[in-house]
């Protein structure tokens, strides 16, 4: 089928990146294997969306959020079945001003998937699909930040909790307009009034779509991403440019305060004094050994001689 469908299920709206055609090896990240011991490389398998969000950020939730769910390339063996990554979305509360250009990548990613437009859902429940021209995944992923953004290992919550979720949350909060977020919130309330009417008959239906989220505790290894601003108040914390994987693992497994200039030039003259010392005694030694030589064989020592005149 030429285009894009855009799928609403029971709880949200969800896309395959496979129809998009533009999957393969969507998200990397050298952390993710330094430190969860997941894969590094994952191919993109769809995005949908919760209202309201599902994370919250320092205690804040948002109005939308995004999920992509990523696979990994090279299969589940180490546990991980999947990498996920959170892009927040809020009418007011959004924590950058965008330019221009920014906006309208945002604006045209939400157009493009036409809530507007969205059928309506069967009397169990079920919703509608359309199918869009096409839809600008991809800029909208090139434009976002990645480089500030919390990780950690979502696990199953049901026994045996064995397989994990390497999670990702971007720090930034993205605008987004109140009648693109409208939208979302319309088709929801349709799929919920459908799914209490069909629970009344009997069929099983669960509205809503944001579940109850646990706090991170140690045992999910958070982390915050940054480029080097504002960590003074986290205690897990990486400093990364753009996930550079040696100065990152030095982070992680030796968290320590960088040496003072002073304790390093300090360090620096003790050296260079060892290294003096050394030399001078070397020198005294092969003056007096070129010395008592020169003194039995003067003849065959000669070049050594006239170095000892200097
Ligand atoms: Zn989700």
């Amino acid at each position: 089928m030429e285009g894009v469908p855009v799928v609403w299920n029971e709880h949200t709206s969800q896309t395959s990146l496979n129809s998009l055609g533009q999957n393969q090896e969507t998200f990397s990240s050298t952390h993710s294997a330094k430190t969860y011991g997941a894969d590094s490389r994952f191919n993109g398998a769809q995005f949908h969306f919760h209202h309201q969000s599902e994370h919250s950020i320092e205690g804040v939730f948002y109005d939308l959020e995004m999920h992509t769910v990523n696979l990994p390339v090279h299969g589940t063996e180490n546990g991980f079945i999947a990498s996920a990554m959170g892009l927040m979305f809020s009418v007011n509360d959004y924590t950058r001003e965008m330019q221009a250009w920014e906006q309208e990548i945002i604006d045209r990613f939400f157009d493009s998937l036409a809530w507007e437009t969205t059928g309506t859902p069967d009397e169990e429940g079920h919703g509608d699909s359309i199918t869009v021209k096409e839809v600008p995944y991809g800029d909208l992923m090139m434009m976002v930040d990645m480089n500030n953004r919390y990780t950690y290992k979502g696990s199953v919550t049901t026994p045996p909790c064995a397989q994990n979720v390497y999670w990702n949350v971007l720090r930034t909060v993205y605008p987004i307009k109140s009648a693109h977020l409208e939208l979302f919130k319309k088709q929801l309330m349709k799929n919920a009034e459908i799914c209490s009417s069909s629970a009344t008959k009997g069929v099983a239906c669960t509205p809503g779509n944001n579940r109850v989220i646990q706090d991170i505790s140690p045992d999910h290894n958070p982390f915050l991403i940054s480029d080097g601003k504002d960590l003074s108040d986290h205690t897990r914390s990486i400093i990364i440019p753009a996930e550079e994987s040696t100065r990152m693992q030095s982070m992680v497994a030796a968290p320590r305060a960088p040496m003072a200039a002073s304790e390093s030039s300090e360090y620096l003259t003790t050296v260079i004094t060892v290294l003096l010392i050394i030399s001078i005694l070397f020198l005294l030694l092969a003056v007096i050994i070129v010395t008592k030589n020169s003194f039995n064989k003067p003849v065959q020592y000669q070049g050594v001689e006239q170095a000892t005149q200097y």
